[in-house]
């Protein structure tokens, strides 16, 4: 299965629960603009190469459309416009004024020099620079990317457009970004494992934790839920599974991870270290938190998933066969446009801020993410129960219905 088609899958279970159909249905799925464009960059040894780059807008209907750029080798189209798609309705649960996008480059960062990084997106917004902007497109960090290269990519920006640092958050703190958007998706997703639990009358001592990546979200996922003293039991990164069955230190590993160069978790000798791919399948797990790639969980490996709650941190880590199966075993889903958006609240926070000229301090970032997310936690969570659907179905029909009202007040052809 391809993710698009995974997203859609999703889109029309709560379409159809909503009974929208035909060419409304398609208006809301469609994605409004696609665009593919060659990356050609010097390298240090004076060669070239070149890269595809993608920028997916899908909806515009609420507003600007927001979303991440990531730097993967395995980006292509279709994962960028499932990816789209899932902002649009991921900013609707939140209820920010945003629509959805997403964009990348098909490159594995962890093979160029930070220079040649540089080069990449500079000459990535060279391509994209007329469809971006404050008021349309507003890209953020993903995978493989972080506050420099949005220092870089708003610098490279402002010379086509004179300055306006709201064209991209996750920016660098000195460089108008917002205090708490590093953290802002570890600790959305914290803050939501921790409510879920208690919901489903689950002692914090006694919850043992996987959290597959160590990345910004895993890392920052776990710090929070270990601070809320659940057990960490494992966590992963490309270079394997970390697994100690009483409870991983947290603070260790990230001082780890830190002094690495790589930023992984290699050389760390305090636990148990299994093949990367263990982490999914371990006894001792009661919530499992994919934290890195899409399409992890499928029709494959679901039967060896012990996990009784799954929150899923990663964009799309669950493929749909498999999402059927857990629930027909009752396992417990938090989806990602309800679990993962930390980070696009936070975001939306750093553009507000950008657009005051203000700045806001951490506690006021941190307050107003945890009643965000809280609010949209109970929507969902009420939703869920009043209809008996999944909360993954929950929150679609919510993101869903709010696009859909802005369409029609806008008007669906003039939206
Ligand atoms: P990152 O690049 O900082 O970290 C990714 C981590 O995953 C790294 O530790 C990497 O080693 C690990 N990894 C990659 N492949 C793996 C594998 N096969 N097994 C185990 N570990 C593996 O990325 P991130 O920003 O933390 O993003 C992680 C996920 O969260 C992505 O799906 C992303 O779309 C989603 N997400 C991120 C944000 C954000 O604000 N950064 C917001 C919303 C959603």
């Amino acid at each position: 299965m391809r993710a698009f088609e995974a997203t859609e899958h999703y889109f029309d279970l709560a379409a159809e629960h909503l009974k929208i159909e035909g060419a409304q249905r398609e208006a809301l799925l469609m994605p409004l603009r696609s665009v593919n464009v060659r990356v050609t960059i010097e390298r240090d040894d004076g060669s070239l190469s070149s890269y595809v780059g993608f920028r997916v807008q899908h909806n515009h209907f609420r507003g600007p459309m927001k979303g991440g750029l990531r730097y993967h080798p395995e980006v292509d189209l279709d994962e960028v416009r499932s990816m789209a798609s899932l902002m649009t309705w991921k900013t609707a649960v939140v209820d920010l004024p945003y629509g959805g996008a997403k964009g990348g480059i098909g490159v594995d960062p962890s093979e160029l020099s930070t220079r040649e990084i540089e080069r990449l997106t500079r000459a990535f917004v060279d391509q994209i620079h007329d469809i971006v902007g404050p008021d349309t497109d507003i890209p953020a960090p993903d995978m493989g990317t972080d506050h420099r290269v949005m220092a870089w990519f708003r610098n490279q920006w402002e010379k086509y457009h004179g300055f306006n640092p709201s064209v991209i958050t996750g920016k660098p703190v000195e460089e108008y970004g917002a205090k708490g958007r590093e953290e802002a998706t570890g600790r959305g997703v914290g803050a939501l494992t921790v409510k879920l639990t208690k919901r489903l009358g689950r002692i914090a001592e006694k919850t043992n934790i996987a959290i597959q990546g160590f990345g910004n979200v895993g890392s920052h996922a776990a710090k929070y839920l270990s601070e809320a003293q659940f057990p960490i039991v494992a966590v992963s990164d490309v270079s394997g599974t970390y697994y100690d069955p009483n409870g991983l230190k947290i603070g260790e590993l990230l001082h780890h991870k830190l002094n690495q160069p790589s930023g992984l978790l290699e050389g760390y000798t305090g636990c148990q270290i299994l093949p990367v791919g263990d982490l999914l399948e371990l006894d001792d797990v009661e919530v499992l938190i994919p934290a890195a790639l899409g399409g992890v969980i499928t029709q494959e490996n679901v039967d060896r998933i012990k996990a009784s709650v799954i929150v899923e941190a990663a964009n799309g880590p669950i493929w749909p066969e498999a999402d059927k199966e857990l629930e027909a075993r009752g396992v417990t889903v938090l989806p990602d446009i309800l679990a993962n958006a930390g980070g696009v609240t936070v975001s939306y926070f750093e553009w507000v801020q950008n657009r005051q000229h203000y700045r806001w301090t951490l506690d006021r970032v941190r307050q107003e993410l945890d009643h965000t997310m809280n609010q949209a936690f109970e929507t969902v969570w009420q939703t869920s129960q009043q209809t008996n659907l999944s909360l993954r179905t929950a929150a679609y029909i919510i993101g869903i219905t709010r696009v859909q009202r802005a369409a029609e007040l806008a008007g669906f052809a003039s939206a």
